[in-house]
């Protein structure tokens, strides 16, 4: 399916082909400290199908674990998370469901790094409800 993503400020907008059986949670250390959050939800761009619309991210490069290094891209205004690329810039590209239009339609179908996992994100029922703050 054919997604569109935006930083929260729209300074940076891009779209993209993906597969919406590939939504996963990443609950490594990484994602948590890059996101500010319990974990990350993460789409796999088809290859070649990712196309910047407007805007110029900032990029930061983590090496991960297995040593790959990685390309962090954020807004540079508002420091939304928008994706993430190898060094080379290459086909492949990892989008930020919480920051594509369709993400209501993307729910996730597996959880990776689960040994990392904070227990008390895993099971969100029981918790007190409200419509708004
Ligand atoms: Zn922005
Ligand atoms: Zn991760």
């Amino acid at each position: 399916m054919k997604v569109h993503g935006r930083c929260h400020c729209r300074f940076v907008e891009y779209e993209a082909e993906a597969d919406p059986a590939k939504v996963a949670i990443c609950h490594c250390t990484d994602c948590q400290a890059l996101t500010g959050s319990a974990y990350r939800v993460m789409l796999p761009a088809e290859p070649g199908s990712f196309r910047l619309l407007h805007g110029e991210p900032t990029h930061y490069e983590k090496t991960a674990e297995s040593g790959n290094r990685r390309v962090h891209a954020f807004c540079p205004r508002c420091g939304s998370p928008v994706y993430s690329t190898t060094p080379e810039r290459s086909a492949n590209y990892t989008l930020r469901v919480g920051a594509l239009d369709e993400r209501h339609q993307l729910p996730p179908r597996r959880r990776i790094w689960c040994r990392s996992a904070l227990a008390w994100s895993t099971n969100l029922d029981g918790l007190e409800q409200r419509e708004r703050q």
